[in-house]
């Protein structure tokens, strides 16, 4: 067995149909009282829930959630925090809501309990995202990993397939690329393939089932499980690809790591054989295929041209990329980037 390291990451977790209701007890555990609640738009009822759950404690309301943190939208949440004199956050969303309560933990220092309704995972990591113009700078730091995770199955209930399948792939991606990312070690890779099992058998069920509690617990368990994956093990070429292609073009993050993930995986196949036959037992066939099958039957786009990349861009992203990529698993120089990158834009079963 090769040396490894692993450093875990503190939190704390509660996983339950309902349990956002506790989320006044949580906040009172780390004792917070003056509490903004940062949450997207999509739910008008779930924000009035958390609310008055919070009660007195909450003293403001922010819902002017963009994906991927542009930094003028930082800026107001965080100008809010500090007129409100708030002394924690609640997020309450998918992954750009987490987002914001992240861009004020880092200004402020101020703790942040976070209540997921997709499976970005965002809510287990201690990396922040902030965007400018055609750049999205991410950085590493303990301050805006959340103190407390709130995954109640029932608030991903109405989440509707052309949300919850893009999200579902984002999962298996940091699932799959905490398989052979730079950190990747014997404890993390167990918890990840046991994400794809989960995730690749209940993601279908939950398609055909989309109100049973049961398959959405258990994908948002998967989901969790993809989460804490991602916080540990440094990501790859997939995910330095959706980080280019989200800074430069601006595409929807899930239906962008739909795209990508069976492109990439097929890329590094080379370089991962013992990983590369592991997932494709779990997954009961060639493992960049099934991904591809998989994102089909979730009704995912199947290429980037299908989601708004523009076709002159595959050379303008795949120099960045390279860049980005330089400890990927397998190498990749500009030449290589652009036939990878070409796929993805056709989209063809790899
Ligand atoms: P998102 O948060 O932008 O949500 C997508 C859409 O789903 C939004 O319109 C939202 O209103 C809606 N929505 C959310 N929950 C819903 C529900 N339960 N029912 C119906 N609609 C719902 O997208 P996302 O994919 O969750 O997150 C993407 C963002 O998260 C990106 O900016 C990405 O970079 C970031 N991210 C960061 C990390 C990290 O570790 N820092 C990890 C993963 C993703």
């Amino acid at each position: 067995m090769e040396p490894f390291d692993y450093e875990a990451l503190p939190g704390r977790v509660i996983f339950g149909v309902g349990r956002r209701f506790e989320v006044g007890d949580e906040a009172d555990r780390l004792h917070v009282s003056r509490i903004l609640l940062i949450a997207d738009a999509h739910d008008q009822t779930m924000i009035d829930q958390v609310s008055d759950a919070l009660g007195k404690r909450c003293v403001g309301v922010f819902t002017d959630v963009a994906q991927h943190v542009p930094i003028e939208f930082a800026q107001k949440v965080r100008d809010l925090a500090t007129s409100l004199g708030a002394t924690a956050t609640v997020t309450l969303g998918g992954g750009s809501a987490t987002g914001f309560g992240k861009a004020v933990s880092l200004s402020h220092n101020l703790p942040q309990i976070c209540i997921p309704t997709t499976y970005a995972g965002s809510e287990l990591t201690p990396i922040w995202g902030l965007s400018d113009g055609g750049h999205k700078e991410t950085g590493r730091d303990l301050r805006v990993l959340p103190k407390t995770v709130i995954y109640d199955p029932e608030l991903t209930i109405g989440l509707p397939i052309s949300i919850a399948g893009p999200s579902a792939m984002n999962a298996l991606a940091h699932a799959v690329e905490g398989l052979y990312g730079p950190s990747a070690n014997p404890f993390m890779s167990a918890m990840a393939l046991e994400s794809v099992r989960v995730l690749a058998t209940h993601l279908p069920l939950m398609h055909e089932s989309p109100t049973s509690m049961e398959e959405r617990s258990q994908v948002l368990y998967g989901a969790y499980l993809a989460g804490a994956v991602l916080a540990v093990v440094g990501m790859s070429l997939h995910h330095k690809t959706c980080h280019v292609l989200g800074g430069l073009y601006g595409l929807d993050h899930g239906r962008m790591n739909a795209v990508v993930l069976p492109h990439a995986l097929a890329y590094n196949k080379p370089a991962i054989p013992e990983v590369y036959e592991r997932l494709s037992a779990v997954l009961g066939g060639d493992a960049a295929g099934k991904l591809y099958d998989l994102a089909r039957e979730l009704e995912t786009p199947a290429s980037l041209s299908d989601i708004g990349m523009p076709e002159e861009g595959v050379r303008r992203a795949a120099a960045l990329i390279v860049k980005e990529a330089s400890s990927n698993v397998q190498p990749i120089n500009e030449e290589q980037a652009v036939a990878f990158l070409t796929n993805c834009a056709k989209g063809e079963r790899p």
